[in-house]
């Protein structure tokens, strides 16, 4: 089965990866949606769009949790699938890697930015909804562990910070929803890693490839909606599974005579 999927990847001309929680975990980075995972101790509602904007309350426990939470991204590595799909991009196999993660450990394996489609946007980064500027997370982080319990933009402005992710009841950013379909619709190798494939839009990125001729292959401990149709499926951890995939494709590759 592997070598069948390294064949693939190998010879893949728009190889298309998308990732979600599964390939964090194995970073420490707990899975926010699992039946254990935060959303089962915290109520999402509370934490939504309209409640930030609307509620100094509501800012004030979303930046308490989520001091907490980042606190567990910046400190994280990145793992064996985070590098394994740096590596594929280094071999000249990946045309794009959409994924639903915010922790930024992609990037930091060595994936270049411009490859990557943030679906939910990107924990790093914080937003002033006011005048637009734009602050590195480590910079209000600290304010946070420093005491301030709602950070906002600097005088004059002083408008309302919110991290650059996406939060339950905001709109998904058009720009890279598109830009995943587009690159789904064109990729004839869709590898996907550490995703059930539930949540929308993941669901239908797998279809789209599909539908327009891509091999679809998930890599993902727990079964999908969409293991009935796909090509190949490995219900296996992303980590080992990824490095022995990128072994195989490097064989592959040294054999392959190119222009
Ligand atoms: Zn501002």
């Amino acid at each position: 089965m592997i070598d069948m999927i390294a064949e693939w990847v190998a010879r893949a001309k728009r190889l298309v990866v998308f990732t979600e929680a599964g390939v964090s975990t194995e970073s420490g980075i707990p899975d926010f949606r699992s039946s254990n995972g935060l959303w089962a101790r915290y109520d999402p509602g509370e934490f939504s769009y309209q409640n930030f904007i609307a509620s100094q309350d509501a800012r004030r426990r979303y930046w308490q949790l989520g001091c907490e939470i980042y606190a567990t991204m910046r400190d994280a590595k990145p793992n064996a699938a985070h590098v394994a799909i740096a590596e594929l991009e280094q071999l000249g196999l990946l045309d794009a890697l959409i994924t639903q993660n915010v922790d930024h450990l992609h990037q930091r394996a060595g994936v270049s930015p411009e490859r990557v489609i943030e679906l939910h946007g990107n924990a790093t980064r914080v937003r002033c909804l006011s005048c637009d500027l734009r602050y590195p997370r480590d910079e209000i982080q600290s304010r946070l562990e420093g005491g301030e319990d709602i950070p906002s933009c600097g005088p004059p402005c002083n408008g309302i910070l919110k991290p650059s992710t996406i939060l339950f009841g905001e709109a998904m950013p058009l720009r890279e929803t598109q830009e995943a379909e587009r690159r789904a619709a064109a990729s004839d190798c869709f590898l996907v890693v550490g995703s059930s494939l539930v949540v929308y839009p993941a669901a239908v990125y797998p279809i789209h490839a599909k539908q327009s001729g891509a091999r679809l292959i998930i890599v993902n401990l727990q079964p999908t909606p969409h293991d009935p149709y796909a090509d190949a499926v490995a219900h296996e951890k992303a980590g080992p599974f990824m490095q022995a995939l990128l072994q195989r494709v490097r064989q592959i590759r040294s054999h392959v005579v190119r222009p």
